[in-house]
């Protein structure tokens, strides 16, 4: 069950609020802490869904600053009114006359810490489990990946009704994996910028993008690992693809900063995993198995669990030959490569490995003839592009990249005659493809490696071949 959590400063635009979240959620939960003068008995008849009712005090991060007794009384009015569940925070002085007198009410015993996720989760549990509630909350403050994977254990293991949440940007999995561990529910905010705690993910999200309703039992859990993730947009894709083919899968990022800690403590609860900065390389050392393809451009970004093993492949050349090779056979061209990063190594691999004449040029001149050096090419700088002695150009350097949109790294006039292929994907058209579409060139934008990259990783994980026009569509 999906449940919105309310957080409104008059019981008027909480109304309002708890309207609009009657379309998406199964449960609300009213903060009557942030309301100022709640009016409790207008907010109990205007509800659409079984309603939780929290007042939670200041000093557990919430608002109320009114005495004990004065918000047991508030709990005690909710209860008269009929609310279907009340929490009442661990350590309330008035657990004891709540439980006796909550009647029908489900008592919601809850834990909460703000700043970690201790290790005596279990002794947690068992201490509010013998409260005499009839559910117990655990939401704690995720400072790594491995903490989600404590609280979905404790999910699992768990004998009562129990909610378990951790909360923080590394704590989001939870918000999204709980349900599938057997959460009694998940909570929501109605929208962005409404978060009543940190790492909430937005109701119409889960509903629509993870399909939490769709999960069954079994469900595979897929991830993209990396530091920072927030602006990836490759979940939109994978859950798409999943509910498409009807797969009982999830996509979700996954924020890592240490990938020994989460391939120790997370990554066993996965199937696979996209990797991108800063662990494409530093992953390598956690597989069992590296595909010599990924080991020659000395990078993983797709991991696969297969017979308890993991094993590590590079998507990223395959998501720039195969937009080439649709337009113009690579075998015995002569490419221009702008750029020796990461995405650069990937592609001069792939465009060698095809049969490609390549050249490498990058402002930093050494790091080109390292790269030209390992796989017998010619090399420069910026300046040595020589658009005669060019059919493919393909930048792979950020330049003209968002916010820089007026930048690119070769004159306009140089455009002529040949294909061009920018990995650049923000914003979808640069002012590289730009110009040289205007001087007639056909032009590939950084989209298609997107879509071409992650499509391999989805046969990797699915045996499925994806369509790469329906994930373009998409993303645009
Ligand atoms: P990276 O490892 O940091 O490499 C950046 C490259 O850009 C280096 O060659 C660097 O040259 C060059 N560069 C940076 N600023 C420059 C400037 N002002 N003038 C000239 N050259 C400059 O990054 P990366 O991961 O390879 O990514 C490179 C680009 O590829 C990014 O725009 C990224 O968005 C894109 N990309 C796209 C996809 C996709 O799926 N479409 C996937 C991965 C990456 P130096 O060596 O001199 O620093």
């Amino acid at each position: 069950m999906i449940c919105i959590s309310i957080i409104a400063d008059t019981t008027e635009t909480a109304l309002e609020r708890m309207d609009r979240a009657s379309l998406l959620a199964d449960i609300i939960e009213v903060r009557l802490d942030y309301i100022r003068n709640p009016d409790i008995a207008k907010i109990m008849s205007s509800r659409q869904r079984p309603i939780i009712i929290t007042v939670t005090p200041a000093h557990q991060n919430g608002r109320f600053a009114g005495t004990e007794q004065e918000r047991c009384e508030m709990l005690l009015d909710a209860v008269r009114l009929g609310a279907e569940y009340i929490d009442i925070n661990d350590g309330c002085p008035f657990m004891d006359e709540l439980l006796a007198r909550k009647g029908s009410t489900k008592a919601i015993v809850s834990y909460h810490n703000f700043t970690e996720t201790p290790g005596t989760l279990p002794d947690i549990y068992d201490r509010l489990a013998s409260s005499g509630g009839d559910i117990v909350k655990i939401a704690t403050f995720a400072q790594k990946p491995g903490d989600n994977a404590a609280m979905l254990q404790l999910i699992q293991n768990a004998s009562l009704p129990i909610i378990g949440i951790c909360m923080g940007a590394f704590g989001t999995p939870t918000r999204l994996l709980a349900p599938l561990y057997g959460s009694y529910l998940t909570f929501a905010c109605l929208e962005q910028g409404m978060e009543s705690a940190p790492g909430q993910v937005p109701a119409a999200h889960m509903k629509d993008i993870y399909r939490l309703g769709d999960k069954r039992p079994g469900c595979k859990i897929y991830g993209l690992v990396g530091n920072p993730v927030d602006k990836s947009r490759g979940y939109l894709l994978f859950n798409r693809l999943f509910h498409v083919h009807d797969l009982n899968s999830i996509y979700l990022n996954l924020l890592v900063d240490d990938i020994e800690e989460f391939m120790s403590n997370m990554a066993p609860l996965l199937e696979g995993f996209s990797v991108t900065m800063p662990h494409k390389q530093t992953v390598m050392d956690c597989l069992d198995d590296i595909d010599p393809f990924a080991e020659k451009i000395g990078a993983v970004n797709t991991v696969v669990r297969r017979d308890g093993r993991l094993a590590g492949f590079n998507t990223d050349a395959a998501g720039v030959l195969e937009p080439l090779q649709k337009r113009l056979s690579v075998r015995d061209r002569r490419v221009t490569l702008l750029g020796a990063g990461g995405a650069a190594r990937a592609a001069a691999v792939g465009i060698a490995d095809a049969g490609g004449r390549l050249s490498i040029l990058n402002r930093t001149a050494s790091r080109a003839a390292g790269l030209a050096g390992e796989l017998g090419c010619a090399c420069g700088t910026l300046a040595d592009f020589n658009p005669a002695a060019t059919d493919i150009l393909v930048n792979m350097t950020s330049v003209g990249m968002s916010p820089d949109v007026d930048r690119m790294p070769v004159q306009a006039e140089d455009l002529r005659d040949m294909l061009v292929f920018d990995g650049i994907y923000n914003p979808t058209e640069t002012m590289l493809l730009r110009e040289a579409a205007k001087n007639g060139c056909t032009v590939i934008p950084g989209l298609e490696m997107f879509v071409h990259q992650a499509a391999a990783q989805f046969l990797h994980w699915t045996g499925i071949k994806p369509d790469t026009g329906l994930m373009k569509e998409l993303l645009q």
